[in-house]
């Protein structure tokens, strides 16, 4: 459609832009690489009242079976700029850079803060919106501003990483002020010549008995194989790593919650395993709780399954439809709850629902 000025694509397949890849198609689809397309887009869809779906990497979405009757709107500005701070090193970057090489490259120049965050599927622009977290680093340590277009204000705004809003997987952007901002780039402060951060247990395991301290480039590759190792990494081949990453979020609980989870884990002879870096922050490990609710890894459901490497993840076997992966959602859901007294939070979003 050329009477907008933008590259507009009609009934466009969203499942193949999923790392999941199950649902429908978008009524409209634009990539836009410049922030006057992020800008026009927004006219487009709001001129014809469209529900617009920012879309970065895919890695964190379930689709509906119906697809997206709206305008899917697919960020894709690059660049990094990158200068020195005071005392850090600051790197600019465009939303729709692929994230993990944005790691690579800041891991080659020596500078720490997200090498555990290495091998995370998915762009830039889609790090704060959950404030992406893995083997003891979040985004949140590290980011320092973000630059967004405000639909409502009608204006691209930068702000401060305290106006974020950064929780264990929020921010204002999938919570109070959902819908309101698209990330165009998103501004880091890493540290130079770091030392590596292995304070979790996966990867002091991993270094142990190691005669030399690991660099970061050691405790990248580290993680990169820990992933891989429980299909948490995208690999060709692997039908364990077409998934949207964990399915849900580790609970965190009330002491009341979790004096009634350790009685009823007693009644049963287990014992609910005590991670240092869950306990810090008063979660328990989901992965145990559905462990521990009669699935085992590779638990099946029509063409959806639980990863034969991780309980956490649900899996795409080929073919699936939302619905299936829903099913299996809810089995689990249920289950968890009917033994646990807890209800698992799912971790992706569910668009078109
Ligand atoms: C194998 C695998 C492993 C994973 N491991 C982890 C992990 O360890 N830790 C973790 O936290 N997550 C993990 N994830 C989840 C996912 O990779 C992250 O949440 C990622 O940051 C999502 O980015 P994305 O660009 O793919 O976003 P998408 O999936 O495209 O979108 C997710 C949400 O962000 C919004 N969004 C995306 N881009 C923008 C933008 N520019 N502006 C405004 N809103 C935007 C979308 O509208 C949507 O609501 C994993 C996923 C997979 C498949």
């Amino acid at each position: 459609m050329q009477s907008t000025g933008l590259a507009l694509q009609q009934d466009v397949p969203l499942a193949p832009l999923t790392t999941l890849g199950v649902g429908g198609c978008a009524q409209f689809l634009v990539r836009a690489e410049q922030v006057r397309e992020v800008e026009a887009a927004v006219r487009f869809a709001e001129s014809r009242q469209l529900p617009l779906l920012v879309l970065g990497g895919g890695s964190n979405l379930v689709v509906a079976d119906r697809g997206w009757p709206g305008l899917v709107l697919q960020v894709a500005l690059e660049g990094i700029c990158h200068y020195h701070g005071q005392g850090s090193e600051v790197f600019e970057v465009g939303a729709g850079m692929n994230w993990d090489c944005f790691v690579a490259e800041s891991v080659s120049l020596d500078c720490g803060g997200i090498e555990c965050l290495s091998g995370i599927p998915g762009s830039v622009g889609g790090t704060p919106v959950q404030n992406v977290g893995a083997y003891g680093q979040e985004i949140s340590q590290t980011v320092a501003s973000v630059l967004a277009f405000d639909r409502r204000d009608n204006c691209v705004k930068p702000l401060k990483a305290a106006e974020c809003g950064f929780a264990y997987r929020q921010s204002i952007f999938n919570s109070s002020q959902m819908g309101r901002y698209i990330i165009l780039r998103v501004t880091y402060e890493l540290f130079p010549a770091a030392r590596p951060d292995l304070r979790y247990v996966d990867l002091e395991r991993y270094f142990a008995g190691g005669e030399r301290r690991p660099t970061l480039l050691d405790v990248r590759m580290a993680i990169r194989e820990i992933r891989a190792a429980k299909g948490m990494l995208i690999t060709a081949g692997d039908p364990d790593s077409r998934s949207a990453g964990s399915f849900f979020k580790n609970p965190i609980l009330a002491e009341a919650q979790y004096v009634e989870l350790e009685r009823r884990a007693a009644e049963s002879n287990l014992q609910v395993p005590n991670y240092p870096a869950l306990a810090r922050q008063k979660k328990v490990s989901a992965a145990w709780l559905v462990e521990n609710s009669g699935f085992t890894k590779g638990y099946r459901r029509g063409r959806a399954s639980i990863s034969t490497k991780h309980a956490l993840a649900i899996v795409n076997r080929g073919g699936a439809t939302a619905a299936e992966i829903l099913a299996l959602r809810d089995e689990i859901q249920l289950r968890v709850n009917e033994i646990w007294g807890i209800r698992l939070e799912p971790e992706p979003v569910f668009v078109g629902f």
